[in-house]
């Protein structure tokens, strides 16, 4: 049985609308997404908060897939809600509402037994929330952060902070030029190193993502070619926590550059499959099988013979 991660995260009720269809009310979340990816590798334990409005076939559904729910806050009040917009390019995205509500006064306190937890992925959430959770942890083995602009822009400090106690952070291009004022993504990736965290990885859509290493270590990570993008949302925590859950399924010493390379590459692949479809619907019908090809494909596309 491998090893559970523990995932803590936002779980919202979203709204999301593409320049060909609009959905509402729909599983989202940090955790929502990241919790499911890492389900295909590993036992989940979740922390985050619902309102008493959640729906709960949301949450048989999260039972159904291996996902602990001894963590999760279930207080009266609305759920967390947060509506965006996408461009025409599927890349830009504006956020038009976010609706704090039951998150507004979330602390998130673990469960004794999540305490001793190996692997942890800290999605996105507050800096200060994620702080809290580590606090509470037992010497974790691999601790894993992800992020977005929003923190940057508004709890810097906080983040900084978090940053300097894990052992790899996750984020996007433009958040990464963001926090380090390089325009080079790697003169942005070894900055970001500096500031702690052994190893970065840098997300760059639909182009793939860079990892960063000990001593100037690199992998460079395609995205699988789509034709069809209906919904991007979520595609990071996917993509974090298919690499969190991989890494909790095969590393039982230390964590190597070796592994995380492998590690990106499935997150890659589960991301693929998520941006197929709104919500996590993509990941509701996927099987071991899709996962499988998706991943020989990938292999394929990434390799070229020497002259
Ligand atoms: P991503 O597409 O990877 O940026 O993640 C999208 C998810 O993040 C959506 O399902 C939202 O519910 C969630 N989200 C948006 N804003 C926040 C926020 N400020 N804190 C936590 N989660 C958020």
């Amino acid at each position: 049985m491998p090893a559970p991660v523990l995932v803590v995260g936002s779980i919202a009720l979203d709204t999301v609308k593409t320049p060909v269809e609009e959905h509402a009310d729909l599983l989202g979340g940090s955790a929502s997404y990241a919790s499911v990816s890492a389900s295909f590798f590993a036992p989940v334990n979740l922390v985050g908060i619902v309102g008493d409005d959640f729906p709960k076939p949301h949450i048989e559904y999260f039972g159904s897939r291996n996902i602990d729910l001894t963590g999760l806050q279930i207080v009266p009040g609305k759920t967390f809600r947060w509506s965006g917009e996408y461009m025409w390019d599927l890349n830009t995205r504006e956020t038009r509402s976010v609706e704090l509500n039951v998150f507004e006064h979330f602390t998130p306190t673990l469960p004794e037994a999540y305490r001793t937890a190996h692997f942890v992925l800290l999605a996105n959430i507050a800096p200060k929330l994620q702080s809290h959770v580590l606090d509470q942890m037992q010497r974790p083995r691999f601790v894993i952060a992800d992020t977005m602009d929003l923190w940057i822009n508004i709890a810097l400090d906080d983040l900084k902070a978090l940053i300097a106690r894990v052992d790899m952070l996750i984020l996007n291009d433009g958040e990464a030029r963001q926090l380090t004022g390089e325009t080079s993504l790697i003169k942005a990736g070894r900055k970001i190193q500096g500031m702690g965290p052994r190893f970065v990885a840098l997300k760059k859509g639909e182009h793939g993502c860079l990892l960063f290493g000990e001593n100037a270590q690199f992998f460079s990570c395609g995205a699988y070619p789509l034709e069809d993008i209906h919904d991007p949302t979520g595609a990071g925590d996917t993509f974090a926590g298919g690499l969190a859950g991989y890494l909790a399924s095969t590393c039982a010493g230390e964590v190597k550059f070796d592994d995380l390379c492998q590690a990106v590459v499935w997150g890659s692949v589960l991301a693929s499959f998520n941006v197929e479809a709104f919500s996590l619907e993509r990941l509701r019908s996927l099987t071991q099988g899709d996962i499988d090809e998706r991943y020989r494909m990938f292999r394929l596309m990434q390799q070229f013979e020497a002259q």
